[in-house]
């Protein structure tokens, strides 16, 4: 997707904080915390929202909860807790239209 900001940072057009990367995902650090430890795993593939998944899809996603408990491990929060957070369309404040989850630790720091 060209207009695509998620898209853009898979591809290295726009810089990110990118902590974990694999076949399927990347993991960056949010440019606007809400938390104090705010990361987003984003898929490679774009796909826009949870609407858009489809069953084939399925082996993509199978790791995702892998790839959030290793990034809460090395980022020293997997002990003290997290959560994950899909944002899906107008009325859930999604304001990226490409698949991605928050990892959210530590002190809120605004409303998500
Ligand atoms: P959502 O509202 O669920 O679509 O979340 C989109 C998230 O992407 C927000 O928390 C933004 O702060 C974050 N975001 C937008 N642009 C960037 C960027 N260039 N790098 C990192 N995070 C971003
Ligand atoms: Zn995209």
């Amino acid at each position: 997707m060209n207009d695509c900001i998620f898209c853009k940072i898979i591809k290295g057009d726009i810089p990110s904080d990118k902590v974990y990367e694999d076949g399927n995902f990347i993991v960056i650090r949010d440019i606007s915390p809400a938390y104090k430890k705010h990361l987003l795993i984003i898929t490679k593939k774009h796909i826009a929202s949870v609407n858009d998944v489809t069953e084939n899809d399925g082996e993509l996603f199978s790791s995702i909860f892998s790839v959030a408990k290793t990034v809460a491990e090395n980022e020293n929060f997997a002990g003290t807790g997290y959560r994950l957070t899909v944002n899906c369309g107008k009325d859930a404040g999604q304001l990226v239209p490409h698949f991605h989850m928050h990892i959210l630790a530590g002190e809120p720091l605004r409303n998500l």
